[in-house]
């Protein structure tokens, strides 16, 4: 039997209601602070998350789906693509692509959709996941570089977090520095590195060459202490980038957004600037080791790095599988879906009247399922009471006199009415 790829899955009804209220949500929030949909395509020449995620970070080192296309002539040379890992890359690229900067306007972009990593599955990490995310950049002359844009994606995702009903979340807040306090930092990371790398793993020693920086994502127990005695960005921050971070905290302060601020949070992609955050959940919330919900941070030069125009930009990404296992985790009681009614039809010559019943029923805006005359009244009663709240029952003298008779599974009342009367009904009760 063919069966689903390790590490992607199927969402099946019982769990996709969950998944479209989420998003229906989220939708709704992101346009009451004036966010308009983007989408990108789910695959892009390899070559815009090289440049934009980094070289070094393990997104782009170990895990990226990628294959050579087939080149259309001989003449032509075969293309890298990629299953894209992430999506601020595509969305810049779009940006830039489609010279949305050129309107003056600070540009406020969301999107919803997969992404693809070859990590180890396990309980909240998947090969294809997805990703609710949201981008705010523009023009220097837009604001886009302002803290007030930080604070408002910040405090965004308080509100959002609180309208889903996910409980106990974190907020971890960090500065990694603006592109000019950035290779002081490195340089210091760097020279501190070398004494203590011999004892480091293997990425850890590399990377104190090749990007001191990721040195600190560095998941390796043994490796924590190290980590924990090298210098700290927050002491190579200059006036500006530290009045940058005073600002969105003061602003967090005033909209009752609590934070702490982790000196080590530089998150695990090359192009963050200044602001660096994750939201996480506390143990027991279905994650298990995998406690981050979403993050995110600033990304001053990324339009750049991309041969783009200078575009200052802030932006984070959820996991939504994440989203979902908490939710569920987090759930008080199972939600209860059920359709208004199931129609059943007592012999096969009903079953027209049945369906054209359910028609009406559904045109109305009820939720129907249909039986079938062949079956035996007590199987259709159970089918109904799993699936519906009321049974419909057209017999022979129902459809004559274009009535029906009417139980309500959860009071057992029975009633028998016209027709023109069963929407109303079957919704009020
Ligand atoms: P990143 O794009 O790495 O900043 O990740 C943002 C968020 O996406 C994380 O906080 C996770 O919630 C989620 N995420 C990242 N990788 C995975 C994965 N392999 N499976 C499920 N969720 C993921």
């Amino acid at each position: 039997m063919v069966k689903a790829i390790r590490g992607t899955r199927d969402l099946l009804p019982s769990e996709t209601q969950l998944w479209n209220k989420v998003e229906t949500t989220a939708r709704a929030v992101f346009a009451r602070y004036g966010f308009g949909e983007i989408r990108t395509p789910i695959f892009e020449a390899t070559e815009l998350f090289v440049r934009g995620v980094g070289e070094e970070t393990d997104v782009v080192s170990k895990e990226m789906y990628t294959w050579e296309d087939r080149a259309r002539a001989a003449s032509e040379k075969a293309q890298q693509l990629t299953l894209r890992p992430e999506n601020t890359a595509g969305v810049v690229r779009a940006y830039i692509e489609h010279k949305l900067g050129e309107s003056g306007h600070l540009q406020k972009l969301f999107y919803i959709g997969p992404q693809f990593r070859r990590e180890r599955p396990q309980r909240g990490r998947y090969r294809q996941f997805w990703q609710i995310g949201a981008e705010v950049l523009g023009p220097q002359s837009s604001g886009a570089e302002s803290p007030v844009r930080d604070a408002e994606v910040l405090e965004m995702l308080a509100s959002l977090l609180d309208e889903l009903g996910i409980k106990g979340w974190r907020l971890a807040l960090n500065s990694v520095g603006s592109s000019s306090d950035r290779p002081r930092y490195v340089a210091a990371l760097r020279a501190a590195l070398q004494p203590v790398k011999a004892s480091m793993c293997e990425d850890c020693q590399r990377r104190a060459e090749s990007n001191p920086l990721r040195v600190l994502d560095c998941k390796v127990p043994g490796d924590q202490a190290t980590i924990d005695a090298l210098p700290r960005i927050a002491e190579y921050l200059d006036a500006e980038s530290t009045a940058h971070f005073d600002q969105v905290k003061a602003a967090l302060d005033a909209c009752g957004v609590g934070y702490v601020v982790e000196p080590r949070l530089v998150r695990g992609l090359d192009y963050y600037t200044r602001t660096t955050f994750e939201f996480t959940v506390p143990d027991g919330s279905g994650l298990g080791t995998q406690n981050a919900l979403l993050g995110g941070g600033r990304y001053d030069g990324l339009s750049e790095m991309l041969g783009g125009p200078k575009a200052p930009g802030i932006g984070f990404a959820i996991g939504e599988d994440r989203l979902i296992l908490t939710l569920q985790a987090q759930a008080t009681e199972a939600p209860a879906h059920k359709l208004d009614a199931y129609i059943a039809p007592l012999g096969v010559e009903r079953n027209a009247a049945a369906l054209a019943l359910a028609r009406d029923l559904r045109r109305q805006g009820l939720s129907i399922e249909v039986g079938d005359g062949s079956f035996r009244l007590k199987k259709s009663f159970e089918a109904a009471d799993s699936v519906a709240r009321h049974i419909v029952i057209l017999g022979e003298d129902e459809v004559a006199d274009a009535v029906a008779t009417v139980k309500a599974f959860a009071t057992g009342a029975q009633v028998k009415m016209a027709n023109a009367q069963l929407a109303e009904y079957l919704q009020g009760v």
